[in-house]
C-alpha cells in the first residue's frame, strides 16, 4: 500500500466557469488558471502522482505549455492516473476536503464523485468528497478561493 497528498488552491475570478470535480457548478464566478482551475481534480491527481513517486502535474503539465491551456482537469486526471498505473500501481480509494466559504459544494458532491470515478475507472464509493467552509476566517473566509486536499491510497 501506498499513500499520497495532494493539495491544490485556485482563486476566484470573474468571466470563468466553476469546475470542481468535473462539474460544473452554477457561481457568479470562477477559478483562475492555465487550464479549466478544477482544483478537486489537481489535488487528487497530486495525491496519485505522490502515492506512486511520480512527482506532481505541475511538472507533467506545466502551465507554460499551450496544450494544457482551458484543458479539461478531468483529461489531465486521467493522463497522471496512467503514470501510475504504467508503473504498476492501482487506485484503491482517495478522500477530498474542498474548502469554500461559497458556493455552497455540499450538494454537488455526489455528481463529482461520478465524475472523478469515471476518470479512473472505478467506484464512487471509492472517493470521498468532502465540502467544508473557512468559518469566515482568512483567504477562504473572504471569499478568494477554493483549497482542496486529497489522499489517496494505491496498492
Ligand atoms: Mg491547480
Amino acid at each position: 500500500m501506498r499513500v499520497g497528498i495532494g493539495y491544490d488552491s485556485h482563486r476566484f475570478a470573474d468571466g470563468r466557469k466553476l469546475i470542481l470535480g468535473g462539474v460544473a457548478i452554477p457561481h457568479a464566478r470562477g477559478l483562475a488558471g492555465h487550464s479549466d482551475a478544477d482544483a478537486v481534480a489537481h489535488a487528487l491527481a497530486d495525491a496519485l502522482l505522490g502515492a506512486a513517486g511520480l512527482g506532481d502535474i505541475g511538472t507533467l503539465f506545466p502551465d507554460t505549455d499551450p496544450r494544457w491551456r482551458d484543458a479539461d482537469s478531468l483529461e489531465l486526471l486521467k493522463a497522471a492516473y496512467t503514470r501510475v498505473v504504467t508503473a504498476h500501481h492501482r487506485f484503491v480509494q482517495a478522500d477530498i476536503t474542498v474548502i469554500a466559504e461559497q458556493p455552497k459544494i455540499g450538494p454537488h458532491v455526489g455528481a463529482m464523485r461520478e465524475r472523478l470515478a469515471g476518470a479512473l475507472a472505478t467506484a464512487p464509493s471509492a472517493i470521498s468528497v468532502k465540502a467544508k467552509t473557512n468559518e469566515g476566517m482568512g483567504w477562504i473566509g473572504k471569499g478568494e478561493g477554493v483549497a482542496v486536499i486529497a489522499v489517496a491510497v494505491l496498492e
